[in-house]
């Protein structure tokens, strides 16, 4: 049977692995609702939103290839390494 520590621990190490790894900045001024990030990232971290804008609806599967910034032809997309999911700007 676990301990109560190693139970907490193993917790703790799951909860954290849902949290997602990066905050993506998608410039919303900037962006001409191509679909090429949403089309290109292997891992469907996004999808459009009612107006066609890109959002990050899987964050945690981000693995920061850096395939949507290089391909965005307007620049209107960072990602940042840390906890969060989406800003607009
Ligand atoms: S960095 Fe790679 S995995 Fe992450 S959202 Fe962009 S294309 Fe997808
Ligand atoms: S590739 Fe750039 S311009 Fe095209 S939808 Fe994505 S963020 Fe917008």
């Amino acid at each position: 049977m676990l301990s109560k520590k190693t139970k907490t621990k193993y917790t703790e190490k799951k909860k954290k692995s849902k949290d997602p790894k990066v905050t993506f900045m998608i410039f919303d001024k900037w962006c001409k609702r191509c679909g090429i990030c949403i089309e290109l990232c292997a891992q469907n971290v996004f999808t459009d939103d009612e107006d066609g804008y890109p959002r990050a609806v899987k964050p945690v599967e981000c693995n920061l290839c850096g395939f949507c910034i290089t391909r965005c032809p307007d620049f209107a997309l960072r990602i940042i390494e840390g906890a969060g999911t989406n800003t607009t700007v």
